[in-house]
């Protein structure tokens, strides 16, 4: 086809009537989807490849209809989709979507600002900081702490790495690099063993290498014990390694375990290290005035994120990220390019010079119709509702002859396994674990994770879910006692 024929062949944009014909029917259907969505089962129930083979290998030459993409949707898609927003989805950290956060981020893309300089779209930069502020005082963080959203945690936790490296500015990183120096001593970073493995990956990233991450033991409950931290960090200097980081965890992956965060920082004060703390999940807790305990000794961290994508009902991706030193970023990370100068850039902050990206969604803008609808209080519920139900069902496991809590429940995580009385074999009761958590997964009905703890096998459930009520939760340990019995028998 010639280039004229191309032009010639329609131009521009979907109709205004059809977009707006489409868009009244997929709010419908979106509506429709969360009134039935427990008609779902949670996991789909497909083989690897299933949906790639109904799928067609060559893109269309001429453009199809909605109507036909959209039955494709249905008929292909949705049939490979798990869940996320199911009531019933409890594992991993579970992140779900709520409504002003939904309706938002349709503004957002139909906006399509990129909001990498403020010039680029002032209300995109201003409001970022100010929800950003709105979470810092809902969280209770210091004032001196200044945010900017990136798309997740693994994200946020290597931008606080790499203003770590940066700190060290006689050793030039930035200009310099590291490959070749031989004058350059070997980087180390602590944290613990339960860390997240996103840290590691950071590390990757930045050239340290995994060699530069030393893991720090933990105490009977998965907490990093910062005697072991001092020790490892002074062992370190005398062998010719240069400490500069140390990353604590409120709210560890695999049990929600709580760093001791005032003991670290007052090593890392002491040492002149970095402190970041990686509060993904279990931050937002924070929220509720009881729980600002998990925050003790805040004030001598230097970088924190928290995701409201894991636990404030936002659609993924959103990532706070908080900072006491953003000019180190910006040292790390800004480069002038001509082409998006302004005058206003003194008086403004241009996003794009404090991280690796340039583009930028409008991610605040769903941050800030969730806050404006849900209200402080409106979220401060809901957390708490999860926080009652999951030590509702550590209280039930407790005290059932058949079960065992297998670690803390600081927050609304609850790690367990099934020990009937007559297995007592280690591996043997792996095993069973292994088996109850396939068993429980293919009813569909219900979708739990698991971890490893000291070599045991541990089922985990996670109530975050804005749709998990009390009834779901009943419904779970229903499940979770009768698939038990049934393996017994
Ligand atoms: N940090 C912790 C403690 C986590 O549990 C996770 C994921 O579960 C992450 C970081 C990574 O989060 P993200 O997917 O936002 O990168």
């Amino acid at each position: 086809m010639s280039i004229k024929d191309i032009k010639n062949s329609g131009l521009g944009d979907m109709p205004i009537d059809e977009f707006r014909k489409y868009g009244h029917e997929f709010i419908d259907w979106i509506a429709d989807y969360f009134k039935n969505i427990e008609s779902n089962t949670v996991l789909p129930d497909i083989e690897p490849g299933e949906i790639k083979s109904k799928l067609a290998l060559e893109p269309p030459q001429k453009g199809e209809s909605i109507d036909a993409v959209f039955s494709d949707f249905e008929k292909i898609i949705m049939p490979g989709i798990t869940h996320w927003n199911h009531p019933n989805f409890m594992a991993y950290f579970n992140s779900t979507s709520s409504g002003p956060g939904i309706l938002a981020e349709m503004l957002s893309a139909a906006l399509n600002v990129n909001g990498m300089a403020w010039k680029t779209s002032p209300a995109a930069t201003e409001l970022e900081e100010v929800t950003l502020n709105w979470l810092k005082k809902m969280l209770g963080f210091p004032d001196n702490f200044w945010g900017i959203i990136y798309d997740t945690a693994s994200i946020s936790s290597m931008h606080a790495i790499a203003a770590a490296r940066e700190q060290l500015a006689e050793l030039k990183f930035r200009g310099k690099g590291m490959s070749g120096r031989k004058e350059i001593p070997k980087l180390r970073l602590y944290a613990s063993e339960h860390a997240h493995f996103s840290i590691d990956k950071a590390i990757i990233t930045l050239g340290i290498g995994l060699d530069g991450i030393r893991k720090i033991l933990v105490d009977d409950k998965f907490r990093m014990i910062s005697i072991e931290l001092q020790k490892a960090i002074s062992e370190d200097r005398e062998n010719g390694w240069l400490p500069f980081c140390v990353v604590a965890t409120v709210g560890t992956t695999s049990t929600t375990s709580i760093d001791p965060v005032r003991e670290i920082g007052e090593i890392c004060r002491k040492e002149n290290l970095w402190l970041h703390v990686d509060a993904a999940y279990g931050g937002i807790a924070a929220v509720i005035p009881e729980m600002k305990y998990i925050f003790e000794g805040i004030e001598l961290v230097d970088s924190i994120v928290v995701n409201p994508h894991k636990w404030m009902f936002t659609p993924i991706d959103l990532s706070a990220f908080y900072i006491t030193k953003p000019e180190i970023l910006k040292c790390a990370f800004s480069l002038g390019a001509e082409y998006l100068t302004s005058s206003e850039d003194s008086e403004v902050t241009n996003y794009m010079d404090y991280g690796l990206q340039l583009g930028r969604r409008f991610r605040s803008l769903k941050l800030w119709f969730i806050i404006r609808y849900f209200g402080v209080e409106g979220i401060q519920n809901r957390i708490a509702e999860h926080l009652r139900l999951a030590n509702e069902f550590a209280d039930w496991i407790e005290s059932h002859p058949d079960f065992e809590k297998m670690a803390p429940t600081p927050f609304s995580v609850v790690c367990f396994r099934a020990h009937p009385k007559n297995i007592n074999d280690e591996d043997e009761l792996n095993a069973f674990n292994d088996k109850l958590l396939d068993e429980i997964n293919k009813t569909g009905k219900l979708f739990l994770s698991n971890t490893k703890l000291n070599g045991k096998f541990v089922i985990r459930i996670a109530v975050s879910s804005i749709r998990t009520m009390e009834k779901n939760v009943k419904d779970a340990q229903h499940l979770i006692e009768q698939k038990m019995n049934e393996l017994i028998n």
